[in-house]
């Protein structure tokens, strides 16, 4: 397999299909639109003519997180729970204003959620927050399974 691979996203494919033409092996060409890991040998044709940039190379292993300090984690973590408390503030104030403060709320508290490594897929966070979910009483309809399979995908590179 190669050290990595192409990803698409569909939301920017203008759908002139260079893609297709370029690449060795037929990744791209599939019914879903989502190009074909098994098959991508991470060339990068594919990205680089891709007049939309919707091709991004993405690395298949990356290295651990940076350590951060337990005072950092506390700060990270208060700066969520703001930021939630004035989402939820902003969402019962209605009109385009109180709407324009729950969505730039939401966004900054996805910031520090990403800077905080939740959304690294090398993270130790991120697997303990999906083993978390599974222990969680969480409505039936909750997708515990595939929650199980990106445990399994991912691999936690604790030294
Ligand atoms: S080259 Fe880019 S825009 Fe064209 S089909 Fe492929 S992904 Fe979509
Ligand atoms: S990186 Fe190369 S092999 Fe992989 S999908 Fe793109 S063109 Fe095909």
């Amino acid at each position: 397999m190669a050290e990595r691979f192409a990803v698409r996203n569909i939301s920017m494919c203008t759908k002139d299909c260079l893609c297709l033409y370029v690449c060795p092996t037929g990744a791209t060409d599939t019914e879903d639109s989502i190009i074909d890991t098994d098959k991508c040998i991470g060339c990068g044709e594919c990205a680089a003519s891709c007049p939309s940039a919707a091709i991004s190379m993405v690395n298949k292993v990356y290295p651990r997180q940076q350590d951060k300090e337990k005072s950092v984690i506390g700060a990270l973590k208060s700066l969520i729970e703001s930021k939630a408390k004035q989402e939820n503030i902003a969402a019962g104030l209605g009109g385009t204003l109180g709407m324009a403060f729950e969505k730039s709320n939401r966004i900054m508290a996805e910031d520090i959620i990403r800077e905080a490594g939740y959304m690294l897929p090398q993270s130790e966070n991120t697997v303990r927050f999906l083993k978390s979910l599974l222990k969680a009483e969480l409505p039936d309809d909750f997708p515990k399974d595939t929650v199980k399979k990106l445990l399994k995908l991912m691999k936690n590179k604790k030294k």
